[in-house]
């Protein structure tokens, strides 16, 4: 298998954490790759396994250094994804799955020609606006500022290479899970595909050599 980054990106409270972790439970082929950020830990979440949390002068050295496949600044707190983070995944056979924003996506598939790049959208405004409230208390984010990006999210779906409605997380699931294994056999990415039609070829060439001898006037 010729493993590959997969960036899923929705509006904030599309869901996109809730599909992530049903994904990597359900497939052994999915890595997670951790990002870095500025903002403080929610409740629950853990240092190293939901992100690193850095400070500002933490994270801007590894900007400076280079470290970043892409980072970009979301509701006022750094995110980025550690090269190494993705690259620690792939070389252990495993598809790379990452949550990040649209700007962060932009800038992955420049660095990573071969990412594939999934948006989820709300199933409608009001869904949208329920799930928001529904998270408005949690971080610093307002309601007015949540709407604001995702109304600049929905200007750029069109970077991505899959769009799907996330109305139910099943079927939302299901679609992204289909989308991994459709990737896996694009010819593109399939690794050593001309030996193994040379392969193929060749002994095709025989058997058919051997065919019209055996059947050819005697
Ligand atoms: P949250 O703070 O709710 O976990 O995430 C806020 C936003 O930051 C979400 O849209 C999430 O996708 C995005 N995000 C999380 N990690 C990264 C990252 O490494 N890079 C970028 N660009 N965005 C990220």
């Amino acid at each position: 298998m010729n493993p590959f980054p997969l960036v899923l990106s929705a509006p904030s409270g599309g869901g996109k954490t809730t599909v992530t972790k049903l994904l990597m439970q359900r497939r052994g082929d999915l890595g997670y790759s951790v990002s870095c950020t500025t903002r403080a830990p929610r409740a629950g979440e853990v240092d190293g396994v939901d992100y690193h949390f850095l400070t500002e002068g933490q994270f801007i050295e590894h900007r400076e250094r280079g470290e970043f496949a892409e980072w970009a600044l979301v509701h006022g707190k750094f995110y980025g994804t550690l090269k190494s983070a993705v690259s620690a995944v792939l070389a252990s056979g495993k598809h790379v799955i990452m949550d990040i924003d649209v700007q962060g996506a932009a800038q992955f598939a420049g660095a990573w020609p071969g990412a594939v790049l999934v948006f989820m959208l709300p199933p409608s405004v009001g869904v949208l606006l329920a799930r928001l409230q529904e998270r408005n208390t949690e971080d610093g984010a307002t309601l007015l500022t949540r709407l604001k990006s995702a109304h600049a999210e929905l200007q750029v779906v069109s970077r991505y290479h899959y769009v799907l409605v996330n109305d139910d997380l099943e079927p939302t699931v299901a679609r992204v899970s289909s989308i991994i294994d459709a990737e896996e056999v694009k010819r593109e990415r399939i690794r050593a595909l001309d030996s193994q039609l040379a392969d193929l070829i060749g002994t095709l060439d025989f058997e058919i050599r051997r065919q019209t001898t055996d059947d050819g006037p005697q």
